[in-house]
């Protein structure tokens, strides 16, 4: 038999949980799903949150699974692999669950440039975002590895938190960057240096270096000593469940999200969307926010549905 809930959040990160306690405490009956990958899990510490500012990111959603079982929610560990037009989804277990309503909170993965020791440093000393991150590591050695002429912008940025910034290129053309590029970099006082990056140099569990390939027009194999590098990982959003409902989804440079309206539902009546699964830019603040607009929207859209329903009859 199919378990049937009024709310099935599909989820279990900041915008899923807040999502599924406001839910709760309205009395709906609520299943969060949720493979329990976080976004943020190569972090120790989840910054600029108002009131949780340092709290390590493990802590801050137990104590949400803590607080939306107190209002009854269930929630399962697994993962939602297909849904039908009729908010019938079936779990990686086996299992199938069907809800009136969808809350998709299912966040984005980052795919992280394919430079040795990149990846085991991420969240450590390799960085993305310095709104989380750079008043931890405030006036060091900064490099930035540009993937994207857009990089630009993230070298320009993280010289807010030290005046010791380093550019290298690394797939970019130098030709690639703009006049405007040239001058502001200049101005923020940010080295430029081109040429392919090879790999980080790693000692004592630190980053202490940032290796050319060889033959680059910097030097081959030059390495520049360095103490923290920001990057810009490839946001892979993901969107599976609503292509399979058929919502719109809107191209932008970082993957493609849901068309929402200011209440966080998508084009598909009875399915909203929160946190990253929604938009490249949520922090976890926002993302817990979002969920809270969309649950709220939800119980009142609920509601209206079956009183009309009950003076129809
Ligand atoms: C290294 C790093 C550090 C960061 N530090 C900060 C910081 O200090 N401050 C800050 O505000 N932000 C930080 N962020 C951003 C933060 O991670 C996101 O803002 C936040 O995770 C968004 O919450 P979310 O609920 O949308 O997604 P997530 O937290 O990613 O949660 C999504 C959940 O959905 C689950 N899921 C996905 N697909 C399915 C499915 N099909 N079925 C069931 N479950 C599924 C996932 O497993 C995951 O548990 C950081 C990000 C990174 C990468």
């Amino acid at each position: 038999m199919t378990e049937t809930y009024e709310v099935i959040v599909i989820g279990g990160g900041a915008a899923g949980l807040s999502a599924a306690l406001v839910l709760g405490r309205a009395r709906r009956r609520t299943l969060v799903v949720d493979a329990g990958e976080p976004r943020n899990a190569p972090a120790a510490h989840m910054q600029g949150y108002l009131s949780r500012d340092g709290m390590p990111p493990a802590e801050f959603l137990a104590v949400g699974r803590e607080e939306i079982a107190r209002y009854g929610v269930e929630l399962v560990r697994d993962r939602a692999v297909d849904v039908t037009q009729d908010f019938a989804i079936t779990l990686a277990s086996g299992s199938v669950v069907h809800a009136r309503r969808l809350v998709i909170a299912t966040g984005l993965k980052d795919e992280l440039p394919a430079v040795s020791g990149v990846a085991e440093r991420f969240g450590r000393d390799v960085l993305h975002c310095p709104y989380c991150h750079g008043w931890e590591v405030r006036d060091r050695a900064f490099g930035v590895l540009a993937t994207t002429p857009m990089s630009v912008h993230q070298a320009l940025i993280v010289s807010q938190w030290s005046k010791d910034v380093t550019f290298f290129l690394h797939t970019v053309a130098e030709a690639d960057l703009s006049d405007d590029d040239r001058r502001r970099l200049s101005a923020a006082g940010v080295r430029v240096v081109p040429g392919e990056v090879e790999g980080l140099v790693i000692e004592d569990d630190r980053l202490t270096g940032v290796r050319l390939a060889g033959g680059t027009p910097s030097g081959g194999g030059t390495t520049y000593d360095r103490e923290v590098l920001f990057v810009a990982p490839r946001a892979v959003p993901q969107n599976e469940l609503l292509e399979q409902l058929g919502a719109e989804l809107r191209e932008t440079p970082f993957g493609a999200y849901p068309v929402l309206d200011e209440t966080g539902q998508t084009t598909v009546p009875g399915v909203w969307a929160a946190g990253n699964a929604a938009g490249f830019a949520e922090q976890v603040i926002n993302a817990a926010g979002a969920g809270y607009r969309a649950a709220a929207t939800i119980n009142g859209e609920l509601l209206m549905t079956d009183l009309d329903a009950a003076v129809r009859v």
